[in-house]
C-alpha cells in the first residue's frame, strides 16, 4: 500500500512541476503581448452570455459537431474525459485504500455504467480519428487534406496516449473486479468484460495487475498531462479561455479599431516610438492573439475552407497561426528576458528568430503574398472550434505593412489615392454620385441639410451603385421597387462618399478613419436613422463599424426590406420567369452578417423560378474574391477564385446566377460574360 502510494504521488508531483512550469512559461509569454483591456470589459458585462457561449461552444460542442463525423469523434472525447474525471478520483483514492468510492455515489450503479460507457465512447472516438487521419492522409493527398502543414506525429502520439488511458483504466477496474475491492456491483459492463478475460489469472495475478494497471493509469495520465501542455493538445486547457475571451458573438463582420497599450489609437496624437501601428512584430500582438496561437487545434478546418488556399495561393489560415506560433516559442526567451545582458547571452539561434522581420520576402516568418491573399472571407473564422480570430491577425499585418512600411501590392495604390482625394475608388468624383437618379421616370429627394420627418429610410447607395454601370441597374432597380411599394426614401447624392470599407480591409486605417468621420457627420447632420444599403460591404461597414465613431443606425440590406415588402403584399412578383437559378451568397451579407434568408425568400415569391443551391452556400458559401480589398489588387498566383466559383454554379446548369452585391455581380459577371450568349445572365 505504501509502495503504491509513494509512486502514485511521486509521478504525479513530478508530472504537476513539469506541467506547471510550462504553464507558468506560457502564461509570461502571453503576457508580454499587448494588453487587451477591452475583452476583459466585455467579460465583465456579459457574465450570462459567457456562460451561455461556454455551454454552448465548450460543452456543447456545436461547432465541432456541423461536422458530423469527426464532430461526433471529437464530443464522444471530450465529453468522455469529462466523465471519467470520476475516474481520476476513484485511482487517486485507490492509492490510499484499495475499497475506496467516491463518497454518496461511488457505489451507484448508474455511475459505473456511465463511466465504462463513457469509456467506450472515447475508444470509438479515437477509432474514427485513426480512419479520418488515415484518409486524410497529407502526404498522399497533399494540399487537399485538411492536415497539410499540422504536426501530424504529435497527433499520433496524443491518440496512442489516449488509448493508453483508457486500456489502462478498464485493465486495472477488471483485475479490481477479480480481487473483490471494485466499487460498483453491477453497470461497469466494460470493466466487467475485461474481468472476465483476466479471471482465468486468478486472485493473486489479478492483485498484482490491480496495483501494475492502477500505477499505469496513473502515469499515463500525467504523461498526458505533461504532453498536452508541450503539444497542439493544449486546445484542452486553453480553448474554454480563448472563447470566453472571442469576440462576441464572433470576429466577423466589424474589424476592430487600431489599439495600442490598450487605447484606441488616436492618429492626432500617436507617438511612432512609443504606439503600436498594426502587427509588426510579434510582441504587438495582444495576450489575446497570443492565447489564439497556442490554442490552435491544427485541426485544418480553417484551411479546408479557405478560398485562397482552395485556388492555390501561399495563404492557410491554419499555417498562419502554426507559423506566427513558432515564431513566438522560438523567440519567447529574448521576449521574457529580464535585460538587454540577459539577450546579449541567448543562444545565437534565438537572437536570429528575434530579429526575423514579422512579414517580409526573405526570411520573414509571414511572406507577403500570404497576407494580400486573403479576402476576409471568414470561412476560416466561421469555422475555427475554439474561435480563433485570423482576420483580425491577418488585417493587424496589413495595418503595419500599409502604415510603417508602407509596402502593398502596388496596383492598390490609385485605389487609395481616389479614396483619398475623390472619395470613390474609381476617382469619379461626387458629382457623379446623382446621374442614375436623372436616369429614372420619378423624383427621388436628394437630403439637403436633415431629412424630411416623412421620409422612412435613407438609401445608401454605395460607391459602385452609384457609378458602376452593372451595379447602377440594380440601383435603379431598387429605388423602381421601393418607389412602387409606396416606401419613403431619400438620397445623400454628392453627399455620399466611400465608407472606407476598402481603405480599411487593406490595412489603410487612416483613409478609413477620414471617410468614416466624414460620413458619420453628415449621417448624424442628416438625422439619419433608418438606413437601408444595397451593397454588402456599406452594410456592414454603417452597421457594425460606424458605431465604433459614434454612428449608430437601423441598418437593413435591401435583400431584407425587399423580402418584408413582399412579405406584406406591398410588393408583388407577378411576371413569371421560368428559369432555373442559383444564388451566391455574398460573404459579408452571409457570414459576416448571417443575412442568408432574405434574398431566398424574394427568389422564391418569383413565380416559375426554379431556385437550386450550389454545394457551398450559406455558412459554407465560398467566395467572389473580391473582399479583403482583392477588388483592387491582381490576382497573380493559382487559379482565379472567382473562375472557381464560376465552375460551381455552372455545374447546376443555371440560366442565371443572382448575388445581392455589387462586388459580387463585377467578380461572377466577367467569367459568365466570357462565356458569350451560351453563358448564364448574372
Ligand atoms: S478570411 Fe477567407 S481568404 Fe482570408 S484566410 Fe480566412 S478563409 Fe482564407
Ligand atoms: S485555426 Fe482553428 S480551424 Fe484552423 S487549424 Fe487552428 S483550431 Fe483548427
Amino acid at each position: 500500500m505504501v509502495l503504491r502510494m509513494t509512486v502514485g504521488l511521486a509521478l504525479t508531483a513530478i508530472a504537476l512541476a513539469v506541467a506547471g512550469r510550462r504553464l507558468w512559461w506560457l502564461k509570461r509569454l502571453a503576457f508580454s503581448g499587448q494588453p487587451a483591456p477591452e475583452r476583459v470589459a466585455a467579460v465583465r458585462a456579459h457574465p450570462g452570455r459567457d456562460v451561455e457561449t461556454q455551454a454552448t461552444e465548450v460543452i456543447g460542442q456545436r461547432k465541432l459537431l456541423k461536422w458530423s463525423v469527426p464532430g461526433a469523434a471529437h464530443a464522444a472525447t471530450f465529453w468522455g474525459f469529462i466523465v471519467l474525471l470520476l475516474t481520476i478520483i476513484e485511482a487517486y483514492g485507490n492509492l490510499f485504500s484499495r475499497t475506496f468510492a467516491i463518497p454518496g455515489i461511488g457505489h451507484w450503479a448508474f455511475i459505473g455504467f456511465i463511466e465504462d460507457l463513457f469509456a467506450v465512447g472515447v475508444l470509438a472516438g479515437i477509432a474514427t480519428f485513426t480512419v479520418i487521419r488515415l484518409r486524410n492522409n497529407p502526404s498522399r493527398e497533399g494540399r487537399k487534406s485538411r492536415f497539410f502543414g499540422s504536426h501530424t506525429r504529435a497527433a499520433w502520439v496524443v491518440l496512442g496516449m489516449i488509448f493508453l488511458v483508457i486500456a489502462t483504466l478498464l485493465l486495472y477496474r477488471g483485475a479490481q473486479i477479480n480481487t473483490g475491492v471494485f466499487p460498483y456491483k453491477h453497470g461497469a459492463f466494460a470493466s466487467e468484460i475485461v474481468g472476465h478475460w483476466l479471471h482465468p489469472l486468478g486472485t493473486g495475478v489479478n492483485s498484482v495487475l490491480e496495483v501494475v494497471f492502477l500505477l499505469g493509469q496513473i502515469a499515463v495520465v500525467m504523461a498526458f498531462a505533461v504532453i498536452v501542455v508541450y503539444s497542439k493538445h493544449l486546445h484542452i486547457a486553453l480553448a474554454p479561455l480563448n472563447v470566453l475571451f472571442s469576440r462576441r458573438p464572433n470576429a466577423l463582420g466589424p474589424l476592430e479599431p487600431m489599439r495600442s497599450n490598450g487605447k484606441v489609437l488616436d492618429f492626432e496624437e500617436a507617438d511612432p516610438d512609443t504606439d503600436v501601428f498594426g502587427l509588426g512584430k510579434i510582441e504587438d500582438f495582444t495576450w489575446k492573439g497570443l492565447l489564439d496561437m497556442a490554442t490552435c487545434t491544427e485541426c485544418g478546418r480553417c484551411q479546408s475552407q479557405c478560398p485562397a488556399w482552395a485556388t492555390g495561393k501561399p495563404l492557410s489560415p491554419k499555417q498562419v497561426i502554426l507559423d506566427l506560433r513558432d515564431h513566438a516559442f522560438a523567440k519567447a526567451p529574448y521576449l521574457l528576458a529580464a535585460s538587454d545582458d540577459e539577450r546579449e547571452k541567448l543562444p545565437d539561434d534565438v537572437k536570429k528568430e528575434a530579429e526575423r522581420p514579422l512579414v517580409g520576402k526573405d526570411g520573414g516568418v509571414i511572406d507577403p503574398d500570404v497576407i494580400w491573399s486573403c479576402t476576409n472571407c471568414g470561412a476560416c473564422v466561421e469555422e475555427c472550434p475554439v474561435d480563433i480570430e485570423h482576420i483580425d491577425h491577418i488585417d493587424g499585418m496589413r495595418r503595419h505593412q500599409v502604415l510603417i512600411e508602407s509596402a502593398f501590392p502596388v496596383e492598390a495604390a490609385g485605389m487609395l489615392r481616389n479614396l483619398e482625394n475623390k472619395g470613390d475608388p474609381w476617382g469619379m468624383g461626387e458629382m457623379r454620385r446623382a446621374e442614375w437618379i436623372t436616369e429614372l421616370d420619378f423624383e427621388i429627394p436628394v437630403v439637403d441639410g436633415t431629412i424630411d420627418p416623412e421620409i422612412e429610410y435613407l438609401f445608401w447607395v454605395g460607391c459602385a451603385g452609384a457609378l458602376e454601370d452593372r451595379a447602377k441597374k440594380t440601383t435603379k432597380a431598387i429605388a423602381t421597387l421601393l418607389h412602387t411599394a409606396g416606401v419613403k426614401f431619400a438620397v445623400l447624392g454628392p453627399a455620399e462618399t466611400c465608407t472606407g470599407d476598402p481603405a480599411r480591409r487593406i490595412g489603410n486605417e487612416f483613409v478609413f478613419s477620414m471617410l468614416a468621420q466624414q460620413n458619420v457627420e453628415t449621417l448624424n447632420e442628416a438625422g439619419a436613422k433608418k438606413v437601408v444599403a444595397s451593397c454588402p460591404h456599406c452594410f456592414n461597414t454603417i452597421s457594425r463599424e460606424y458605431p465604433q465613431l459614434g454612428g449608430n443606425y437601423e441598418v437593413i440590406h435591401h435583400t431584407q426590406l425587399l423580402a418584408r415588402l413582399v412579405a406584406e403584399g406591398r410588393l408583388q412578383p407577378v411576371t413569371a420567369v421560368e428559369e432555373k437559378l442559383t444564388y451566391h451568397d455574398p460573404c459579408f451579407l452571409g457570414r459576416h452578417n448571417k443575412v442568408y434568408t432574405p434574398p431566398r425568400e424574394i427568389l422564391d415569391a418569383v413565380p416559375g423560378v426554379e431556385a437550386t443551391e450550389m454545394h457551398r452556400c450559406k455558412e459554407r458559401g465560398f467566395c467572389c474574391g473580391a473582399g479583403g480589398a482583392r477588388m483592387w489588387m491582381e490576382e497573380r498566383i493559382g487559379k482565379r477564385i472567382n473562375t472557381e466559383r464560376i465552375e460551381e454554379a455552372l455545374a447546376l446548369e443555371p440560366d442565371t446566377i443572382s448575388t445581392a452585391c455589387p462586388y459580387c455581380l463585377v467578380m461572377l459577371g466577367d467569367p459568365c460574360r466570357l462565356l458569350g450568349p451560351s453563358g448564364p445572365l448574372l
